[in-house]
C-alpha cells in the first residue's frame, strides 16, 4: 500500500497515472509475469483527488509516523505545533492511545498540509503472571512514596526545549542485546496493570548505561518502581529514561553528550532481575525506543 501511495504523490499528472494503470500489461511488461497462477493479487489502488489531500497511514499505540519534504517550517497536532527535525515532522503516538484518528499537519511553502493517523489495534503480546499478592497490592506508605514521585515526574513529560538530537539515537549500551518487552500488558493473578511502557535490555549489574543523545539531567533519583533512574531531557519534548541502575554517576542540572556514561545499570525498584529499563517520551506520548534507536526512514509516513 505504502509503495502505492509513494508513487501517486510524485506523479504531476493524475491522468497519466490513471492511464498506465488502465493498461497494466504495457506498464509492467507482460513477457516477464510470472503465471497468474504464482502472481500475488494486486493491491487495489485508490486514486484520490488531489485537492483533498486525503493522506493517512496507520500507525500503532507506541509508534511515531514520520512526514519528510522539502521546505517544511512547521509541525503540529491538534495540541501543539513545533519545528521539523532533519527536515521532516515526527508524530509519536502514545502506548495508551485508543483506537481512533489523529489529525496532523505541517506547514510547506505557506500551505498547511493535513494528514491523517488512523490508530491500529496494539500488537503487543499480553503476559499473565502469578506472582506472591503483597508485591501486586502495595502497602498505604509504598503507594504514598510512589504517588509523590509520580508527581515530581509527571511535570517533565511537558518540558519544551529547544532541540538538540537527531536520529537515531545511540544505543544506552555499548553492546545492547535486543530490546525486550515494549507494550506488554501484564495480568498480575488476572488483574490488569498498564502496559510495559519501555524496552528491557538483560545486561549484567555493573553494565555502564549510556546517553543515548546529547542532554541536560532532569532526574537523578532512586524511586520506588524504577528504583535508581536517570531522566536526560534532549529538547523538542524528548525525554529519555534509565531505570533499576545500580549507581548514578550524573547529577540534576548536568549536561551530557550522546554516549557520556550516566550510571552503571542494576537490579533496583521493583524488577525480578538485572536489567536496564530504557524508555522515551515524546511530546509526552510514551513511545517504542527501538523504533528511535532505528533508521527513521522506515517509520510509517502518510
Ligand atoms: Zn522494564
Amino acid at each position: 500500500m505504502g509503495v502505492h501511495i509513494q508513487v501517486l504523490k510524485h506523479f504531476s499528472s493524475l491522468p497519466l497515472l490513471v492511464s498506465l494503470l488502465s493498461f497494466p500489461g504495457l506498464a509492467f511488461g507482460q513477457a516477464t509475469s510470472p503465471p497468474a497462477a504464482q502472481r500475488p493479487e494486486p493491491e487495489p489502488v485508490v486514486a484520490r483527488p488531489r485537492h483533498a489531500e486525503a493522506r493517512a497511514v496507520g500507525v500503532v499505540p507506541g509508534g511515531v509516523a514520520r512526514w519528510a519534504g522539502e521546505g517544511i517550517t512547521r509541525c503540529g497536532d491538534a495540541r501543539e505545533t513545533w519545528i521539523p527535525l532533519d527536515g521532516a515532522c515526527y508524530y509519536p503516538v502514545d502506548l495508551g492511545q485508543e483506537k481512533g484518528t489523529l489529525e496532523v499537519f505541517r506547514d510547506r511553502a505557506g500551505r498547511r498540509e493535513t494528514a491523517t493517523l488512523r490508530v491500529l489495534p496494539p500488537p503487543y503480546a499480553e503476559e499473565n503472571l502469578q506472582v506472591d499478592p503483597g508485591k501486586v497490592h502495595l502497602s498505604e506508605r509504598d503507594r504514598l512514596r510512589a504517588d509523590q514521585e509520580r508527581e515530581v515526574v509527571v511535570p517533565l513529560f511537558s518540558l519544551r526545549t529547544d532541540p538538540v538530537f537527531s536520529l537515531p539515537l545511540g544505543s544506552p549500551l555499548e553492546h545492547a542485546p535486543p530490546p525486550r518487552n515494549f507494550g506488554t500488558r501484564r495480568l498480575f493473578n488476572g488483574e490488569p496493570r498498564s502496559a510495559h511502557g519501555g524496552a528491557d535490555f538483560r545486561t549484567p549489574t555493573g553494565t555502564p548505561v549510556l546517553a543515548a543523545e546529547t542532554g541536560r539531567v532532569v532526574l537523578a533519583a532512586n524511586h520506588f518502581f524504577a528504583g535508581k533512574n536517570v531522566f536526560v531531557d534532549h529538547g523538542g519534548g524528548l525525554l529519555s529514561m534509565y531505570m533499576h541502575l545500580s549507581r548514578i554517576d550524573v547529577k540534576e542540572g548536568q549536561r551530557v553528550k550522546r554516549g557520556d556514561r550516566l550510571g552503571l545499570s542494576g537490579a533496583t525498584g521493583r524488577v525480578t532481575g538485572p536489567h536496564l529499563h530504557f524508555g522515551l517520551r515524546w511530546r509526552g506520548a510514551k513511545v517504542d525506543p527501538a523504533l528511535l534507536l532505528g533508521d527513521p526512514a522506515a517509520l510509517p509516513s502518510p
